[in-house]
């Protein structure tokens, strides 16, 4: 079995509830909302770890974020 980056392993154990076009989803600040959570508000997909630190900024499932001066990717290069 490969190994997983610890990462991979937060990927996998932590499925997200939504599905997007957000480019958020490849990036390493996203802190999505977790599969059958009820606590955040239905109109997120998650949470910017990165924009607005120390404090989180919602990232909203309506308002699809495709550039990101702040992004960066999961994939290691
Ligand atoms: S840094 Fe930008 S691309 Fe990454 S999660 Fe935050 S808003 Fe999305």
């Amino acid at each position: 079995m490969a190994e997983l980056t610890p990462q991979e392993f937060l990927d996998v154990c932590l499925k997200p509830d939504k599905e997007s076009d957000h480019i958020c989803w490849d990036c390493v600040h996203l802190k999505p909302v977790i599969e059958d959570s009820s606590f955040p508000p239905a109109d997120i997909i998650g949470w910017c770890k990165k924009i607005h630190f120390p404090h989180y900024w919602c990232v909203a499932d309506f308002n699809v974020v495709k550039k990101c001066y702040a992004f960066e990717s999961k994939k290691k290069k």
